[in-house]
C-alpha cells in the first residue's frame, strides 16, 4: 500500500485499492498517477490490462465532489468498455460516494436523461454523448477532467469528428488525459490541438512473455473445428476466448460448439445491446466458459481469469494479435494462446510473426475425433473417428 501512497493517492481511494487486493502499482500507474494528480495533461501509451483505469480514476475521484455537476467525462469506443469503466469507477469510489453514470446507445435514453441531471461523473460512447448534447440533456460546463480512453480505437471506429465536437463543448480550462494502445498520427494531432503541454508516458509491453505460452497447430481446413473442439474438451482451462475474423464465423463456431456439447456464447457488434450485456454477464459469472468473439466486440473488455485465447482465424491485422493474446496472462497469472491455422491463415500468420516480437511454437496434432460443423439446413453432426497425424515440432520466431 505504501507504494500507492507514495504516488500521492489519498486515504479513501487507498482503502478501495486495499479492498481490491492490489499489492503494488502497475507500471502505467506508477508512471502516470503522480502527473495526473499534479493536474498535468497526459498521453499514456497503454492498453487494456495495464491498469490504466485506476490511473485515470485517481485523477477523477480526487478531483470530484458529490453534487457539483458533471466534473469528469470519460469517452470510450464501445458500449462494453463504457459499462466496464463505469463499474470500475464505482468500485474505486466506494469510500467517496459519487454518482457515476454510463451513457451509450442501443438502450433507452430516458433513464440516462434522468441520471445525467444529478451525475458527477459520466462515462460514455461518443455517439450517445453527442445525442445528449443535441437534446440539451447533458451539461458539460463544469467538466474539470476529460479522459479519452482507447483513443486510437475511437479513431479507427470513425469517431474522430464526434470526439472533437465533444471536446469543444468542454471548458477550455480542464485537464485532458488520453489513453491509447498506439500513439498514431491522429492521436498526436488531437493532442496538439486539444491538450496543454501534455506529458507522454508509456509502458513497454502489456503481455508478460514469461507467463504466456504461445503455440500453433497447422491443420487441414476440414479438421480446424474438430481440433478446436478437441482442445476445448481436453485443455485444463478456466475462461476461454475464441477469436474469429467475421460475425458470421463467430455465430457459426459458437452454434456448432454448442452442438458439440460445449457451453459457448457468441459476442459481436451485430447483436442487440441487451443480448451483448447478457452474454457478458454469463461469461463474467463463469456460467458460459467459452466466449466466441470478434475483435471489435472484445476490444477493451476486461475479463479476468481468461486462461486460454484461441485464434480460430488468424487476425488480418498483425497488431490485433497482440490485443487478442493480451486477454490472458494478466496480473501475474499464466495463460496460453493457441493458434489454429489452415492454409488460408498462412499469410496472416506470417505477418503476425514478421511484425511482432513473439515466439510461437508448433504443437503436434493430437489424435482426435472429427466433429462435423452443421450445415445451415440443420443436419446433425456426425462424429467420425480419425487418427491424427504427428508432425515434427518446429519453432517460429
Ligand atoms: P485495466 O487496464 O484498467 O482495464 O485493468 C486491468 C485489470 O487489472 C483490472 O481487472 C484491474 O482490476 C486490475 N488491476 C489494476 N491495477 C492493478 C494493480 N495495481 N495490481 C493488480 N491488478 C490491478
Amino acid at each position: 500500500m505504501e507504494k500507492f501512497k507514495d504516488l500521492g493517492i489519498g486515504e479513501p481511494l487507498l482503502k478501495s485499492i486495499k479492498g481490491e487486493k492490489f499489492e503494488r502499482p502497475s507500471e502505467i500507474q506508477e508512471k502516470s498517477i503522480p502527473l495526473i494528480l499534479a493536474g498535468r495533461d497526459v498521453i499514456a501509451g497503454s492498453a487494456t490490462g495495464s491498469g490504466k483505469t485506476l490511473a485515470f480514476a485517481s485523477g477523477i475521484l480526487q478531483g470530484s465532489e458529490r453534487g457539483k455537476g458533471i466534473q469528469a467525462l470519460v469517452l470510450t469506443p464501445t458500449r462494453e468498455l463504457t459499462e466496464q469503466v463505469a463499474m470500475a469507477l464505482t468500485k474505486f469510489s466506494k469510500y467517496m460516494p459519487l454518482e457515476i453514470i454510463a451513457v451509450y446507445g442501443g438502450v433507452g435514453i430516458n433513464p440516462q436523461i434522468r441520471g445525467l441531471k444529478t451525475a458527477d461523473v459520466v462515462v460514455g460512447t461518443p455517439g450517445r454523448i453527442l445525442d445528449h448534447i443535441g437534446r440539451n440533456t447533458i451539461r458539460l460546463g463544469k467538466v474539470k477532467i476529460l479522459v479519452l480512453d482507447e483513443a486510437d480505437r475511437m479513431f479507427d471506429m470513425g469517431f474522430k469528428e464526434d470526439v472533437e465536437r465533444i471536446i469543444r463543448k468542454c471548458p477550455g480550462e480542464r485537464q485532458t488525459l488520453l489513453f491509447s494502445a498506439t500513439i498514431s498520427k491522429d492521436v498526436v494531432r488531437l493532442a496538439r490541438s486539444h491538450m496543454k503541454k501534455p506529458l507522454q508516458v508509456s509502458v513497454e509491453s502489456y503481455v508478460d512473455p514469461k507467463k504466456l505460452v504461445q503455440t500453433y497447430y497447422d491443420v487441414g481446413d476440414d479438421m480446424k473445428f474438430s481440433l478446436l473442439v478437441h482442445l476445448l474438451k481436453h485443455e485444463d482451462s478456466r475462461l476461454v476466448m475464441v477469436f474469429c475474423n467475421t460475425k458470421r464465423n463467430t455465430d457459426k463456431v459458437a452454434k456448432n460448439l454448442k452442438f458439440s456439447g460445449i457451453d459457448a456464447q457468441a459476442i459481436h457488434g451485430g447483436l442487440p445491446q441487451g443480448k451483448r450485456n447478457n452474454v457478458m454477464k454469463q461469461f463474467h459469472s463463469g456460467k458460459a466458459c467459452v466466449l466466441v468473439c470478434t475483435d471489435v466486440a472484445a476490444r477493451g473488455l476486461d475479463i479476468s481469469g481468461v486462461s486460454h485465447v484461441y485464434n480460430y482465424d488468424i487476425p488480418r491485422e498483425s497488431k490485433q494479435y497482440i490485443h487478442r493474446v493480451g486477454r490472458t496472462a494478466r496480473a501475474g497469472a499464466e495463460g496460453k494462446a493457441i493458434n489454429i491455422l489452415s492454409m488460408k491463415d498462412y499469410d496472416n500468420f506470417s505477418n503476425v510473426l514478421r511484425d511482432n516480437d513473439v515466439e510461437i511454437t508448433e504443437e503436434a496434432m493430437p489424435v482426435m475425433e472429427k466433429a462435423e460443423m452443421r450445415k445451415p439446413e440443420g443436419r446433425g453432426n456426425k462424429l467420425i473417428f480419425r487418427r491424427g497425424q504427428q508432425h515434427n515440432r518446429r519453432r517460429h520466431r
